[in-house]
């Protein structure tokens, strides 16, 4: 390829609206362009980068046994309400109607189109285990697209599913896929973590999500360096401290708190309690199985609720604060002074759950439901009818390991580039996809799923490998092998040894760029760099000599090479 008929539309200026590093050399190397907001066009270079991790993508599937499917982008409505998630996916789904008014949707997934094939053409479990493929085009409607590719509403992803006559089956298939995702990541020079997610709308019973750690990422990962322990955020959890509390009184003992609004204010207050002895009280409306149902929350006054965990932890689809005057329906008070003692004689249909801080905690303060008043003495065991227990506080770094006994968590931000499922039965249900199995019985068949982002892979890349002059391609990903640079285009020695070796660089089978753009050296020095190309060959004045320039992108070394010698010397790295 001839950089002077090839397209690549360099920047020298950051783009003024991108705020990540991947966001901003992207552009500026020419791999994209935006259209609107959270849609991009690949130009040259960044289709020749997506072709090259799609084809990783594709290796690394096909080699646990997947087979590659295409299916349609555009769905029937029909399906997507067998399965329910046609109501309980909101405005993140692009609808549209067809022509003859029939609801349709493109795919942000594709759980229910593969389970219609796998209902209508599977029937034993003599068909079973089978592993399903795509890399094909997502739409999802994010309400608010940034960061370049990481947040976008469409883009390429691969997507996997399995199907198992039984758990173990599906056992098998998801570390099958988890150890493709080490290899496809690991040849894409990205460092990452497995964490454990939440599996959101999606459903299921775990999840495992793959994390590149980097500044530009929107998830936050929690740690332990001593065990290896990773969670995301929204399902992490923390060791407690032991706490022996004083036995208090023998019953709550009722005190006016008059202007005491927050948690806050009553450790101030006199005779009020530090926030670790307090009860935090929050009142919110589950969305259950379509049903609007009020839930009280309690939580130590010093911690703080991560609503993801609420809302998987009630298996909820969505959850929302309830409003003051729900709160004062429920418990005859405000907001400032509400407690769980007495909330199930005043609301029987009141749920009550409990973050797993609170257990066994004697001694404790909270509001009295009733206006400016609190109670103190509270034994959560005796005073407070917990329907649930659960995690649902905020882990904060600093806090101990809840894997071992010695680590402290650290938090820091992932950026998200794979996700894995084990979905078990709750497309097969839903849907009706049935095998018999060895005993003849119709069972539902036991699904995983697991996806890649093209988009979010090309970004993670280029946040871990990068420096001030550009991107660094990793050779598994690089648009070209080499460039092969002619300094000085108005002298023709130069010019002919370039072509020379651009040929002879080719026919050893590299991929390779020839500047032959009459710029000076130093533009297309810069040009060269940042666009990341692993290495450059100059060719200057001692080329007469039989001798040009080898430059490494990563290691920025250069060394001078006899022209003999090149191919060997860029294989030689090549491997390294
Ligand atoms: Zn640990």
């Amino acid at each position: 390829m001839r950089w002077s008929r090839y397209f690549i539309p360099t920047l020298r200026e950051d783009p003024a609206d991108a705020e990540v590093i991947s966001h901003k050399l992207l552009l500026r190397a020419g791999v994209i362009r935006q259209l609107s907001a959270g849609i991009y066009s690949f130009l040259p270079l960044g289709q020749r980068i997506a072709l090259k991790v799609m084809q990783i993508l594709r290796e690394e599937m096909n080699a646990i046994g997947g087979q590659e499917f295409y299916l349609p982008a555009l769905h029937p409505a029909e399906l997507w309400q067998e399965s329910g998630r046609w109501d309980a996916i909101g405005d993140e789904m692009f609808r549209l109607k067809d022509r003859k008014g029939t609801d349709m949707c493109l795919g942000m997934t594709h759980e229910e189109v593969f389970t219609a094939i796998a209902r209508n053409e599977i029937r034993s479990y003599k068909q079973l285990p089978q592993v399903w493929y795509q890399i094909q085009l997502k739409f999802r409607d994010e309400a608010r697209p940034k960061s370049g590719l990481m947040r976008i509403r469409t883009f390429i992803m691969k997507d996997a599913y399995t199907f198992d006559v039984d758990r173990e089956g599906l056992d098998k298939s998801f570390i099958d896929q988890r150890e493709a995702y080490k290899k496809i990541f690991s040849r894409c020079a990205i460092e990452f973590l497995i964490v454990e997610a939440s599996s959101g709308a999606m459903g299921g019973t775990e999840s495992n999500e793959f994390m590149a750690r980097t500044p530009a990422g929107e998830d936050l990962i929690v740690n332990c360096a001593n065990c290896g322990y990773a969670a995301n955020l929204e399902k992490a959890t923390s060791g407690l401290a032991a706490i022996d509390d004083e036995p208090g009184p023998a019953a709550p003992e009722e005190f006016p708190t008059p202007g005491v609004r927050t948690i806050e204010d009553l450790t101030t207050f006199p005779g009020g309690a530090e926030s670790s002895r307090q009860i935090k009280s929050l009142v919110f409306v589950a969305t259950i199985d379509g049903e609007a149902r009020p839930v009280l929350v309690l939580l130590r006054g010093d911690h703080q609720l991560h609503e993801t965990k609420l809302t998987d932890s009630l298996r909820a689809t969505a959850v929302r604060p309830a409003h003051p005057e729900e709160i004062r329906d429920l418990l005859g008070a405000s907001a400032g002074s509400l407690g769980g003692v007495g909330a199930k004689t005043r609301s029987p249909k009141l749920r009550i759950v409990a973050d797993a801080a609170l257990k066994n905690r004697r001694n404790m303060t909270t509001g009295a439901n009733k206006d400016d008043h609190h109670l103190r003495g509270v034994d959560i065991a005796r005073d407070i009818p917990v329907d649930e227990w659960f995690e649902l506080r905020t882990v904060e770094a600093g806090e101990g390991c809840p894997n071992c006994e010695t680590g402290t968590l650290e938090v820091f931000k992932g950026m998200e580039i794979g996700h894995i499922f084990k979905l078990g039965t709750k497309y097969s249900e839903s849907m009706g996809a049935t095998v018999l199995n060895q005993d003849g019985k119709p069972v539902p068949i036991v699904m995983g799923s697991y996806g890649i982002g093209v988009e979010r892979i090309i970004s993670a890349t280029v946040e871990q490998n990068h420096d001030d002059d550009g991107i660094i391609w990793p050779r598994s990903l690089a648009p070209f092998d080499v460039v092969v640079t002619i300094t000085n285009m108005k002298q023709d020695d130069l010019r002919q040894a370039g072509e020379k070796l651009y040929h002879e660089l080719q026919q050893a089978g590299l991929e390779v760029l020839l500047d032959d753009r009459d710029e000076r050296a130093g533009v297309k020095f810069k040009d060269a760099d940042l666009i990341g190309i692993p290495h450059r060959v100059t060719i200057g004045k001692k080329v007469n000599d039989g001798v040009v320039e080898l430059f490494n992108r990563r290691t920025k070394k250069t060394d001078d090479v006899r022209i003999s010698d090149v191919v060997a010397a860029i294989r030689q790295d090549l491997q390294d």
